[in-house]
């Protein structure tokens, strides 16, 4: 296994933070190949932790590139702000990733930003959601030009999946609303310390430019596809009974016998929209 640098300060992994941190030289060189930085790129990083994958990207950049490094974990916060203090180009927050504000961040320059980060797996479906609720257009600008994420394998399986498949759900659906999704290498436990115990997977996730399907408020969106979800072996007629009935879903050409897990985007986008259309304007 190849080594690699980090901060090389010794560090008790905390479980409660989600910290595998990675150690394997051919991996990380992989990955940082796989984000392809530019050198006057706006980067982000969630969880850095001991700068596996920060040092060798920092090595990219220019003095016009920025790197932001959005760490929880006070005393590693505390190591990054000794090694980088210096460099103009980074800054770093101690902060949960979960209450992160990447809009305003994108509004303080003049290009989309581009996110990574070896995630924390305790808390990486949340975090999907949230910067998902974060790709919309801002003032008819892109606010996240790409996201490269290592995650476990059965995540990256979920976003990545089709309509009547076992795997397909809310996490698809949201996810293919705002991205492609490009699965790209697997990693597996030994490239960690300390070891997870699950195969991980590196994924790329694209924001569309324009999103090919549009829901009017995607708020509703994620009402719909919530609650289709939530028992997902009941029918739609079941699933959605508080939202829409029978004769709705019929007028819109929706298998109202059907389940969540057979329903491509465009048939819940649809639901969405006649919610939206439909709801009382006070
Ligand atoms: N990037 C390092 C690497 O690849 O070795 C560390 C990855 S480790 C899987 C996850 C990192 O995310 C840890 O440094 C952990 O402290 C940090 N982390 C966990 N929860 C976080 C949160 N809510 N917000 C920001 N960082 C978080």
């Amino acid at each position: 296994m190849d080594q690699f640098n980090s901060l090389a300060v010794p560090h008790q992994a905390r479980k409660r933070f989600g910290q595998n941190f990675l150690q394997d030289g051919a991996i990380i060189d992989r990955i940082v190949r796989a984000i392809g930085p530019a050198v006057d790129d706006r980067l982000i990083e969630i969880g850095p932790g001991q700068g596996a994958l920060t040092l060798p990207l920092v090595e990219h950049l220019s003095e016009h590139a920025s790197l932001d490094l959005l760490e929880i974990d006070r005393d590693l916060a505390a190591q990054l702000d000794r090694r980088f203090a210096h460099d103009s180009r980074i800054n770093l927050h101690q902060i949960d990733a979960l209450n992160f504000d990447f809009v305003s961040l994108r509004q303080q320059g003049h290009k989309a930003l581009r996110v990574f980060g070896n995630l924390p797996y305790n808390i990486s479906t949340p975090l999907i959601f949230h910067l998902l609720e974060q790709c919309s257009q801002v003032d008819h600008q892109r606010v996240i030009n790409d996201m490269h994420f290592m995650l476990q394998r059965e995540v990256v399986d979920r976003m990545a999946a089709q309509p009547g498949t076992k795997t397909y759900g809310r996490l698809s659906v949201m996810t293919q609303y705002y991205c492609t999704v490009e699965p790209l290498f697997e990693v597996p436990p030994e490239a960690f310390n300390p070891q997870p115990k699950v195969m991980s997977m590196i994924v790329r996730l694209q924001p569309f430019e324009s999103l090919p399907i549009i829901a009017n408020n995607p708020t509703v969106l994620h009402q719909v596809v919530k609650a289709a979800f939530s028992q997902r072996r009941k029918t739609l007629r079941n699933g959605l009974k508080h939202l829409i009935n029978i004769d709705q879903l019929e007028q819109l050409d929706i298998n109202h016998t059907a389940r969540a897990e057979t329903l491509p985007l465009t048939a819940f986008v649809k639901i969405a929209n006649f919610l939206n259309e439909s709801a009382p304007t006070s």
